[in-house]
């Protein structure tokens, strides 16, 4: 399995501004057990399941409790600072949480597991557009598409 990381970029500043934007929209209301899932998730751009995160604050902290967490988790993407990504069955950190309860599409990595999250309103605006159509009545979208990222893509083609 690979665990490669995103090309090229500087995590620490992905993590940096994901917990100030927190702050920012959450003010008091992001308790330290909160930060600390939020910052479990922006471990990596790997969406991360309930269950590991359970663990991680288990060796943290002793035991915690699974509707601890359940409830954090939930706290955490009802304010858009996280999405939960249903084929994974785990979440990623969201990369514009100013902008809570957008609809999210997302690439996803069958290879490494990265997710990449766009942020283009002519999509959302596409489905909303033939759900009208159909009489579908739109309460919020995801997409998420499975797929290989530019490094695994390339290793493949490296071995020919
Ligand atoms: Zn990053
Ligand atoms: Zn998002
Ligand atoms: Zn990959």
């Amino acid at each position: 399995m690979g665990k490669r990381r995103t090309a090229h970029h500087n995590h620490n500043a992905c993590v940096r501004d994901a917990l100030a934007a927190a702050r920012a929209l959450c003010g008091a209301k992001l308790t330290p057990l909160r930060r600390r899932v939020l910052e479990l998730i922006w471990a990596s751009h790997r969406p991360i399941g309930a269950y590991a995160i359970l663990e991680a604050l288990g060796r943290e902290r002793g035991r915690a409790a699974p509707p601890t967490v359940y409830r954090t988790l939930a706290f955490l993407t009802e304010h858009g600072l996280a999405h939960r990504i249903a084929m994974a069955n785990a979440y990623v950190g969201c990369v514009h949480p100013e902008a809570a309860g957008h609809a999210s599409q997302f690439l996803l990595c069958a290879d490494c597991g990265e997710a990449v999250e766009l942020d283009d309103r002519r999509i959302a605006r596409a489905v909303a557009s033939e759900a009208r159509r159909k009489g579908f009545a739109v309460l919020s979208q995801s997409l998420e598409v499975r797929g290989r990222c530019p490094a695994c893509a390339g290793d493949r083609a490296d071995v020919g």
